[in-house]
């Protein structure tokens, strides 16, 4: 058994979901668990809804939501013939879930029925991709991953309970393979034990293959992308990024970790436990080789650049000239937890701790005020934090030039500079 996901953007047009029919095709007769995301930027467009409705603007998220019922009812004409009338009175069905939600008013708090709607998008995605296929004669089964995937109740960044979800994959997935080859599903949503709808964290999806893999023994995972393949750097910042075909379970966890888009971050883990190679494939071009993620040591790596912009540096001193203490410091990430900041690199100092983060006005403002009441603090907005494993010094002289090192980390594998572009360079750029 093989475990699929289709990302967003392989099914975001008529074109893209019978291009994804082909790719199936080619593997008739196999069984195959079929995860597949929300079409294009329909999350997006559903955080829209949540904002307007929490917010009090309910027209605003009604009409929102309207476009959005229109565009996947559209898909659905073009696609489907015979299967037309059934698929609309699923998508229906799921209309009136969130609609009764968006004629209410909003009592709870934003992340609740942030899932309550987001998870929309992935439900109408597959149930027009599994109505198509089974057009095309390409037989699915269509599931309800909030029937199978259980969480805890912190919405936004739900966390599965593995033993219920396991039993769960064992008692209604395990048999449904005995009749069917092909089981099919949405990625990222999931539902707690009151049936509230839960999401696991933006680009969950290619975390739940995972979960599935893991607790089906899958022989492999791939994730059909838009890309050729995993690239050593993103090819949108630097052009030269080059196609990497190799790679192991720790690499990929690094690459995450420092901010690679690639995969997300909670993805390997669960296959490296079972062995699972995991293939990153490209939907454009199914005969490219693309990248496959083992546990086999992996030599000769270019070196592997990732680069956030927008970065800030909290630069948190001792009032009194006293040292920088455990207590402090354990302060500081308390405060971090509760506002769900996640540093991008800390250094501790004797009387100052360093941090930076993602530019995120209100909360950055926020943690910059609590913070003062007990530690001076000074905020260096608009930089860019850059990350190099297995570098050299021609690369990273290369990539450094011009600008100036704030802060920097360095270990044998991973060098990280917080960088600020030079006055004189931003002028001449302007
Ligand atoms: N649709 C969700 C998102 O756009 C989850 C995913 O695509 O993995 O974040
Ligand atoms: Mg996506």
């Amino acid at each position: 058994m093989k475990v699929f996901k289709f990302g967003g953007a392989s099914v975001n047009s008529v074109e893209r979901i019978k291009n994804m029919a082909e790719i199936m095709r080619q593997y008739n007769g196999e069984k195959l668990m079929v995860i597949v995301s929300a079409m294009g930027k329909t999350t997006n467009a559903l955080e829209k809804v949540t904002k307007a409705f929490c917010d009090g603007h309910k027209d605003e998220a009604l009409f929102l939501f309207e476009q959005l019922k229109q565009q996947h009812l559209t898909t659905a004409k073009y696609l489907l013939v015979t299967n037309y009338l059934s698929c609309e009175v699923q998508l229906k069905d799921f209309f009136t879930e969130v609609e009764w939600l968006l004629h209410d008013k909003p009592v709870r708090e934003y992340d609740y029925y942030y899932d309550q709607v987001v998870c929309a998008g992935e439900l109408f995605s597959t149930s027009i991709v599994s109505h198509y296929l089974n057009e095309k004669g390409i037989a699915n089964k269509w599931i309800d991953a909030r029937d199978i995937i259980r969480t805890d109740d912190d919405f936004r960044d739900a966390v599965i309970d593995w033993k219920f979800t396991m039993n769960q994959v064992q008692n209604m997935i395990v048999p449904l393979f005995q009749e069917n080859n092909i089981i099919l599903t949405q990625g990222f949503i999931g539902a707690t034990d009151e049936n509230e709808s839960t999401t696991l964290g933006r680009e969950g999806s290619d975390y739940t293959a995972a979960v599935f893999a893991n607790m089906l023994d899958a022989e492999s995972q791939t994730i059909w992308k838009d890309v050729e393949s995993v690239m050593n750097a993103d090819p949108k910042q630097f052009p030269g990024a080059v196609a990497i075909e190799e790679l192991n379970y720790n690499e990929v966890i690094e690459m995450a970790y420092y901010g690679a888009q690639v995969i997300h971050p909670k993805t390997i883990k669960p296959l490296q436990n079972k062995g699972i190679p995991l293939y990153v494939k490209c939907f454009l071009n199914p005969s490219l080789k693309g990248t496959i993620i083992h546990d086999r040591p992996v030599h000769g790596l270019p070196p592997i650049i990732v680069l956030k912009e927008n970065q800030v540096l909290l630069e948190m001193s001792s009032r009194d000239f006293s040292f920088i203490g455990e207590q402090h410091v354990s302060h500081l990430y308390h405060l971090m937890e509760k506002m769900h900041i996640k540093p991008n690199l800390t250094q501790n100092g004797a009387i100052s701790f360093l941090c930076v983060i993602d530019e995120w006005p209100e909360k950055i403002e926020k943690l910059a005020l609590e913070a003062s009441s007990f530690l001076d603090v000074q905020v260096t907005k608009g930089l860019s934090l850059l990350t190099i494993r297995h570098y050299n010094k021609e690369i990273f002289e290369y990539l450094t030039q011009k600008k100036t090192i704030l802060l920097r980390q360095q270990t044998p594998e991973t060098i990280q500079v917080l960088l600020q572009q030079n006055r004189m360079d931003e002028i001449q750029n302007n």
